[in-house]
């Protein structure tokens, strides 16, 4: 998959769905098709001009009898949907008795569906199935079932494999999704001690955007005696990670919270590879990801003497106690550091010496972010 952000007219789209994982979903569609349909001498009805690359891939994988015919109707203006459905290429087969399937390249609002099916059933089709490409449950706001699912995708604004914007893109073997923005979003990285928090705290001014640490929410939830709060203490006072699903949740929670950011600087998420991907998933659904992981490296005895100095005035019972101060550290090593290695393969690491006056190290992750 080309890891590169395009431009169509005036817009830019970042890769979302490789050829792999689509070709592997009409592989599924069609095999479903051959089991249930293989004596029925279907028509297969493709909804132009989306459709034709998909309608295209299913015919090829279907093994018995068959016919096809296309039918053109318009909804789309842009990228927002207009609601209002034009029929502009009719049925022009005669389709009493017959088995119809409709193949669409994307089902979303469900109006072209609705529509079709209308058009469909008028002329006593004696079987109604619709098969799509994509399809986005958020949005589908119709009755008719779905029979054949390929791809279900959030709503966000898809092009390639057939779907264009204003015209382009329908030749892309690879689906492509609009860039909403130009969010940064930053994984603020290090061993507890780094100085991540300090160095947060400078940067959200100087960027212009949230802060969110895990950590802090996590203690703000523990001093108000919340239920993730005391579910999550016995966790943190012994050093070790909160649980996934815990963290995931709130951390999408404190995301929402903000929907008009410029972007977010992450600090202490993700720290395991399944809240990495639950993170790119959900600034996928924005139409964003990650910008960069920016880690503050300092040696660990350095560390341990600055969280044993931070602990005398912080309050924070997991800086007081050096075992539990070395087994966050530990911690880091044995299940967050290997984030590194995921980001490094995006081109997205950045390692910075996090040893030195607060404003130079400032500089150092400035000189990063002013790159991006
Ligand atoms: P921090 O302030 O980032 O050092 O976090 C303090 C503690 O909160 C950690 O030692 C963990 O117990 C918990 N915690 C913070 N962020 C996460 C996370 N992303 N996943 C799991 N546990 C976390």
């Amino acid at each position: 998959m080309q890891n590169k952000t395009i431009r169509l007219h005036d817009l830019q789209f970042t890769p979302f769905i490789n050829e792999g994982k689509i070709i592997t979903a009409i592989d599924q569609i069609a095999n479903r098709l051959n089991k249930d349909l293989a004596d029925k001498n279907p028509l297969f009805i493709g909804v132009l001009n989306g459709a034709f690359m998909f309608a295209s891939e299913v015919l090829k994988r279907f093994d018995y009898d068959c016919e096809v015919s296309f039918v053109k109707l318009a909804s789309y203006k842009g990228t927002e949907t207009t609601g209002e459905v034009k029929e502009l290429i009719g049925v022009d087969r005669e389709l009493s008795g017959r088995t119809v399937v409709v193949l669409e390249d994307i089902v979303d609002t469900g109006n072209t569906v609705e529509i079709l099916e209308k058009i469909i059933l008028k002329k006593g089709c004696s079987s109604f199935k619709i098969a799509t490409l994509f399809y986005k449950p958020e949005v589908y706001t119709k009755e008719i079932h779905i029979d054949y699912i390929g791809i279900e995708i959030p709503n966000t604004f898809i092009v390639g494999y057939g779907l264009d914007y204003n015209g382009l893109g329908r030749n892309l073997t690879e689906v492509y999704q609009l860039k909403l923005d130009n969010m940064t979003n930053l994984v603020l990285f290090g061993p507890p001690g780094a100085g991540k928090g300090t160095q947060a705290e400078v940067l959200k001014q100087k960027y212009d955007l949230v802060h969110i640490s895990t950590g802090d929410v996590f203690r703000y939830n523990m001093k108000n005696a919340t239920e993730l709060g005391t579910l999550a203490k016995s966790y943190i006072d012994k050093g070790q990670l909160v649980p996934d699903e815990v963290t995931i949740n709130m951390l999408n929670a404190e995301v929402d919270k903000n929907p008009n950011a410029k972007g977010f600087i992450f600090d202490g998420f993700p720290r395991t590879e399944t809240q990495a991907d639950s993170l790119a998933k959900l600034l996928a659904s924005k139409g964003a990801g990650i910008s960069a992981m920016v880690a503050l490296e300092v040696e660990d005895e350095v560390l341990v003497q600055r969280l044993l100095e931070r602990g005398k005035t912080s309050g924070r019972p997991d800086d007081a106690e050096e075992v539990v101060i070395r087994n966050r550290i530990k911690v880091y090593y044995d299940e967050t550091a290997i984030l590194k290695n995921y980001y490094q393969k995006q081109d997205k690491y950045f390692g910075v010496d996090g040893v030195g006056e607060i404003d130079d190290i400032t500089e150092r992750l400035s000189n990063v972010i002013d790159k991006l």
